[in-house]
């Protein structure tokens, strides 16, 4: 018998739709040339990146000469947050971001520190919030970049990133959203967010690994990241990955599609899934209760280890995670979760449940027969558990 597989991990990817494989395979195969060479063979692969250029810029309300092909969300946040800092060098060094980016943000921002520039890590609050004020009084003459995300990975919080563009605007420095989780989930537009560069990576939305685009506002400077041929304009050279761009195109034109009805239904699922894990006694919801991804659900069980409940909901069929995909292989407990003001020794007790199109309702209700049998029976385990939550 084929093991049951409840699929609760679509932040840290999704199952790619098989209309976006249909669309990319022919790119492998009859359609292989090279968009720089000169023949029709290359012309046909040309007008596929470019019209999947078309499809990117159309589902972020940018134009197509702004988007620019990179390997994923990691590259492009590393891209728009070191070419900004480098093209800007001689004007300032001063960048701000949140303590709650992902890595791919954090870990460039602190290369950035051993190599002479000053970050500032703004706090959230308990609902993983950034307050606009702060970014306000963060910023110096000589700051040149704030980057700071739309949808947190972990806790689902949507950043107020309309008014802290207002304020970048106005102040006149570069500011980049990382909109990975964000992208083919919520409404996402550059304009009315007032952004000046924007990550994406089409995995996150069934679209293939390795691929994403990073939008760059026309009149931003910023330094190219892959020196080599003239590909995406001099600003980032490298053969262009034709299939995968063409499954970006395709996954984001239908992601954005079918938002409005996909929303709403997921929308229910994760309600139903709040409640009922809310009923287990001293659990509480992280992140923000409304200000948050239709698909995200996270919740800490005191007294026990994230790790320990994935392993047992891994043995039920259920695939979860305890924050994000980056840090599970580390033990460090969740910096999201400690930059919220949870006490280090509670931050290990998360579960991140994140659902995706295919997330049936029958799912939901066994996942909520599942997590407290789980969650009990780790308490009973555990020493540290107060009498009253034991079951014997
Ligand atoms: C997944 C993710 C990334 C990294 O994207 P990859 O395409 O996997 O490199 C960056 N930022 C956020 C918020 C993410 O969720």
């Amino acid at each position: 018998m084929k093991k049951r597989l409840i699929y609760l991990d679509n932040a840290a990817t999704t199952k790619t739709h098989p209309d976006v494989v249909s669309a990319m395979l022919p790119y492998f195969s009859e359609c292989f040339g090279n968009p720089s060479s000169l023949y029709d063979l290359a012309a046909a692969s040309r007008t596929a990146v470019e019209d999947a250029r078309g499809k990117v810029a159309a589902a972020i309300g940018a134009k197509a000469d702004e988007i620019y092909f990179t390997s994923g969300g990691t590259e492009s946040d590393n891209w728009a947050i070191r070419g900004v800092a480098t093209a800007h060098a001689k004007k300032g060094r001063h960048i701000i971001t949140s303590a709650i980016e992902h890595h791919a943000v954090l870990h460039t921002c602190e290369a950035l520190e051993k190599e002479g520039y000053e970050v500032t890590y703004l706090p959230v609050d308990e609902s993983g919030r950034v307050r606009v004020a702060d970014v306000l009084a963060a910023i110096r003459d000589d700051t040149i970049l704030i980057s700071i995300m739309l949808a947190n990975n972990e806790i689902g919080t949507i950043q107020p990133i309309a008014e802290i563009g207002e304020i970048a605007r106005t102040k006149k420095i570069a500011f980049h959203t990382d909109a990975v989780q964000a992208v083919g989930h919520i409404p996402v537009d550059v304009n009315s967010l007032n952004v000046d560069l924007l990550s994406l990576s089409a995995h996150k939305f069934r679209g293939p690994k390795g691929i994403g685009a990073l939008y760059i506002r026309k009149g931003t400077r910023i330094a190219p990241f892959m020196h080599g041929g003239a590909q995406e304009k001099r600003r980032r050279a490298g053969t262009e990955n034709v299939p995968a761009i063409v499954g970006l195109g395709a996954a984001i034109e239908r992601a954005v599609a079918l938002m409005p009805e996909k929303t709403d239904r997921i929308l229910k699922l994760r309600e139903k899934l709040i409640a009922g894990l809310g009923a287990i006694p001293a659990s509480r919801l992280n992140g923000h209760p409304n200000e948050r991804l239709p698909n995200n659900v996270n919740y800490i069980f005191e007294y026990i280890e994230g790790e320990s409940i994935l392993l047992l909901l891994n043995a039920h069929g259920i695939a979860a995670s305890t924050g994000s995909a980056c840090t599970s292989a580390s033990l460090d407990p969740s910096h999201v979760l400690l930059a919220c003001g949870i006490p280090h020794e509670i931050a290990h007790g998360s579960l991140r449940l994140t659902l995706g199109e295919e997330t049936a309702e029958e799912e939901i209700d066994y996942v909520l027969e599942t997590v407290p049998k789980v969650v009990q029976r780790l308490r009973d385990m555990s020493p540290l558990t107060p009498k009253e939550l034991r079951s014997r």
